[in-house]
């Protein structure tokens, strides 16, 4: 029905949303958010919602291996700017800065090439879920050793009891979907 009028971007992502119990270990309610990546609309609207309130204050999009880097494609394409890659360590073939940060068991590293982004540009970081914050506030700290501001962060999901905020002092995070 076209005179319908669409619905929130955030009851969309909870309607397409689903909760794994225990996966991928037990504890841990997973949520898998491919349904919503799969949804044409749903995408769109998503996309959209993560750039709007930073449009015009930032000059490229990160993404977060793996499920930000679909984020992160689309939104610097919607917006006409690069994409660059926050990758696991490794995977970066030139000069890359490191920062390693917290799992649940033990510790990950991320890199990022140092000459992705000139000193002075402002980055959008995009990631599918804040949880506990390691893996965005790793994120933060590798562009801000690389001269890089960072313009905000954006998720489609923000699991508020692990208070991934406290991960990322003095940022602007935009979540469309709390839980
Ligand atoms: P954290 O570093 O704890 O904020 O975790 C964020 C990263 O782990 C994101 O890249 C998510 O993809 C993934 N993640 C953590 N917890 C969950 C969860 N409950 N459901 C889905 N993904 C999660």
């Amino acid at each position: 029905d076209p005179t319908r009028p669409a619905a929130p971007v955030g009851e969309r992502i909870s309607s397409l949303c689903a909760t794994i119990p225990d996966y991928p270990k037990p504890g841990v309610s997973f949520k898998d958010l491919t349904p919503v990546f799969a949804d044409a609309a749903a995408l769109k609207a998503v996309v959209d919602a993560l750039i709007e309130p930073f449009k015009g204050h930032f000059d490229a999009v990160a993404g977060v291996e793996a499920r930000g880097f679909l984020l992160a494609s689309a939104a610097a394409y919607a917006a006409g700017t690069g994409v660059i890659t926050v990758r696991k360590a490794g995977k970066l073939p030139r000069e890359v800065v490191a920062e390693d940060y917290t799992l649940e068991y033990g510790t990950a590293t991320l890199e990022l090439h140092t000459t992705d982004l000139a000193p002075g540009s402002r980055v959008l970081i995009l990631d599918d879920v804040l949880a506990t914050g390691g893996t965005l506030g790793a994120t933060v700290r590798l562009f801000e050793r690389c001269g890089v501001h960072v313009a905000g962060v954006g998720v489609v999901l923000e699991i508020d009891a692990l208070n991934g905020r406290g991960a990322l002092p003095g940022q602007q995070i935009h979540s469309l979907l709390h839980l």
